[in-house]
């Protein structure tokens, strides 16, 4: 490249699929520049839930445990709960670990949840603090908050950003080798390849399907007035005022949302009005002090036509926008983050083959289309059912009407909040770079999960002799597991990546379980985890390697 450049990749966005792709970039020495046009943190509580797949990222990053340490206190119940108003009646409840609890249980659960980590209740804010941290402590990685990105061309050899800062308007231009529109549903940086939206957008629900609005408050008193069990997320469902609240701090915190009639704009609701929603929900008055507001709309299942252009990539809500229901968008977007982290770090480095940037938009597209279409079903079995008529009376015919809400709530809660399926099952069957064996995975199914190492998905976990996760002793780049009491040799692996330059981390692991669940000798597992390959001999490393790392 004849031109200076600035640093090797400009991630524009610091959310959190820009501060993960930072992290995992400067991790692998990188340098990057993240631009970020806010100059200060979001307060808004965002996100509510850190999917389990999410935290075993977190895990191989490292902070797993500063994240889990965030949110709710320790003991606090992550319950789901449901009530015709929080003050009332008690429809459903789905009972969840606690964060201590979860650390604990993991290391009891098969099958399905069969982890290194569990999900975790907490918001979005705290999660990124936590990541924007992480990444400035990184030295190959620069954050620049206040600088707007205003334009991204990709001039063949490299590509050029200009900025604006947010305060004093002072310009820049930098260069370098690629570029990452990681700036949310707006994505300035999409609109400008000329990039849109496909599927659905605009869908109307009785809830969960239309404009939403939001506040986070604070109220030292709720907590008293609530005369049910603790739950971290709270759901309103009656004719009037359907809504649903998570526990931000556990003490005093709480964020609310609400749908608005199609007539009603968020900018025209003052504070009064806001409480007074807020009021129906609760079915009693409160202290409430609003610490901000927000608006979103509900109803959405977009996936972006292209994921890249040349030198430029896109990720996170840039490239997918869903109905919160499920909770993947977040999630989703990190896992943009860590798939193309690595690949764009090793064809910086020279390792990577021509393929290996091409499979970012091959195996994340497919896996968007999928998550939005869950979070689809997931509103429709929410935000189509209809509150009976008679479901707040003080009746026999009440009493009936509650418990039939009850039963399907409780139906709902599991549906939509037990989701190993989802987080663990996702899958890059047909990517280029997966060398396929001939075996037919699980079918894919949002509430259970079969371990499976078909390549193409999450390599299973286990537990080691030792007490360790199996995916703490995976190396951060390709790992080679030797499975069995009699593993096969990794010579010809090892020689084959030294002459690739592929950094491999060859792990043995003993035992009748590893081999019954990985049903071979041999599984080349990638940098994100994912099982490349599987075979009983070594023969033909040279090629498996050059594939999984992108030549062709
Ligand atoms: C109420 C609500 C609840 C939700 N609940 C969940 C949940 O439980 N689980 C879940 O997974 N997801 C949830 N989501 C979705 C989640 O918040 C988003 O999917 C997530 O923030 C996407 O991350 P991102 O990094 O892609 O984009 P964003 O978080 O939107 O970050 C993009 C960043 O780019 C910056 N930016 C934009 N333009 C420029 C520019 N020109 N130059 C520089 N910077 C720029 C923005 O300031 C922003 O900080 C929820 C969303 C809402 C609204």
């Amino acid at each position: 490249m004849s031109e200076r450049q600035d640093c090797e990749v400009i991630v524009i966005g610091g959310g959190p699929c820009g501060l993960i792709l930072a992290i995992e970039l400067g991790r692998r020495g990188i340098s990057t520049i993240l631009l970020e046009e806010r100059n200060s943190p979001v307060r808004f509580p965002a996100a509510n839930a850190t999917q389990a797949r999410t935290m075993e990222h977190y895990r191989r990053l490292g902070f797993a445990e500063k994240v889990r340490a965030e949110g709710l206190p320790p003991d606090y119940p992550t319950d789901i709960a449901y009530f015709t108003r929080y003050t009332k009646h008690e429809l459903a409840r789905f009972s969840l670990p606690s964060a201590r609890a979860a650390r604990e249980i993991v290391k009891t659960l098969s099958g399905s949840w069969s982890a290194a980590e569990l999900p975790h209740r907490v918001s979005q804010m705290f999660v990124e603090a936590v990541l924007r941290a992480e990444a400035s402590a990184i030295p190959a990685v620069s954050l620049r908050p206040g600088w707007r990105m205003v334009a991204v061309r990709d001039t063949g050899t490299g590509v050029e950003v200009n900025a604006e800062h947010h305060d004093d308007g002072g310009r820049v231009t930098l260069r370098a080798a690629y570029a990452v529109g990681a700036d949310g549903g707006g994505s300035p940086t999409r609109k400008s390849l000329g990039y849109g939206y496909v599927g659905e957008s605009g869908v109307v629900r009785d809830f969960m399907g239309g404009k939403m609005f939001a506040i986070h408050f604070r109220s030292s008193e709720l907590y008293r007035l609530l005369p049910h069990p603790r739950a971290w997320m709270y759901w309103a469902v009656n004719r009037e005022r359907r809504a649903f609240m998570a526990s931000v701090n556990g003490r005093d915190e709480f964020n609310f949302h609400t749908q608005l009639r199609p007539d009603q704009r968020a900018e025209d609701i003052s504070d009064a009005q806001a409480k007074a929603m807020f009021y129906e929900a609760l079915a009693a008055t409160a202290n409430i002090e609003i610490i901000a507001r927000s608006s979103w709309n509900a109803g959405y299942t977009l996936v972006a036509e292209k994921f890249q252009r040349g030198r430029v990539f896109l990720g996170g809500d840039a490239v997918h926008l869903f109905t919160p229901t499920g909770g993947l968008g977040y999630n989703t977007a990190v896992e943009d983050a860590v798939n193309l982290g690595w690949k764009l770090a090793a064809t910086l480095k020279g390792w990577g083959g021509p393929a290996l940037l091409d499979s970012y938009e091959t195996e994340r597209q497919a896996i968007a289309k999928r998550n939005t279409a869950y979070a689809r079903g997931f509103a429709d079995s929410l935000g189509l059912f209809v509150p009976p008529l008679e479901l707040e009376d003080e009746s026999p015919a009440g009493e009936a009407a509650r418990q039939r809400t009850g039963d399907h709530f409780n139906d709902h809660a599991r549906f939509e909040f037990n989701i190993p399926g989802i987080t663990f099952g996702g899958r890059y069957d047909g990517s280029p770079i997966v060398i396929a064996d001939g075996t037919i995975p699980p079918p894919d199914a949002a509430n259970s999960y079969v371990p499976t190492a078909c390549p193409g998905g999450r390599a299973p976990h286990l537990w080691l002799g030792d007490g360790r996760s199996l995916y703490d002793a995976l190396g951060f780049e390709f790992t080679l597991l030797q499975v069995g009491a009699k593993p096969a040799s990794a010579a010809a692996f090892r020689a084959a990546a030294e002459a690739l330059n592929i950094p491999l981390t060859v792990v043995a692991i003993a035992g009748q379980e590893a081999r019954d669940l990985y049903e071979a000798d041999l599984v080349l597992i990638r940098p994100d985890q994912i099982v490349a390959w599987r075979g009983d001999t070594a023969s033909d490393a040279a090629a498996v390697l050059r594939r999984a790392s992108g030549h062709r």
